[in-house]
């Protein structure tokens, strides 16, 4: 009898289903690029009212919650651009860590990820205790 795949044995990518989300990627991408623009725009606009504004500290708040925001969709329009890159090479849905396919259940649900879950838990919990070291020494140097 021939070998049977199992059923949550993690495959590769169809053409078409890359190309599917190769879809969903240019999306966002083109999202992402709109509401900078946008987020530009908004700041013109602030810094002309700012001018004759007496509550500059509220101002200024809300400039940096808005630099946060653009960051982190800074963030994310880089990623969606190298995914975007790994469609073209052909390996997109290969983990760039261990290799393994990513699998379509995860890509489908973030489309942008570079790591399979094995590889991005790893990443995730290993961060987590960078920060908790980054915190115990600078609540060692406060006190
Ligand atoms: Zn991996």
């Amino acid at each position: 009898m021939a070998v049977n795949t199992t059923d949550n044995e993690i495959k590769r990518l169809t053409p078409e289903e890359t190309a599917e989300l190769k879809k969903v990627l240019e999306q966002k991408r083109d999202a992402l690029n709109e509401s900078a623009r946008e987020v530009l725009n908004s700041q013109i606009m602030e810094e002309i009212r700012a001018a004759d504004e007496i509550d500059q500290a509220s101002t200024e708040y809300e400039h940096s919650f808005e630099y946060r925001l653009r960051d982190r969709e800074k963030f994310l329009l880089r990623k969606i651009e190298k995914a975007l890159q790994r469609i073209k090479d052909g390996e997109y849905d290969l983990c760039e860590s261990c290799g393994d396919p990513i699998g379509k259940k995860r890509l489908t649900a973030r489309p942008e990820t570079t790591y399979c879950i094995v590889c991005k838990e790893e990443q995730e919990r290993q961060e987590r205790m960078f920060q908790k070291k980054r915190q115990q020494q600078r609540s060692q140097m406060e006190f």
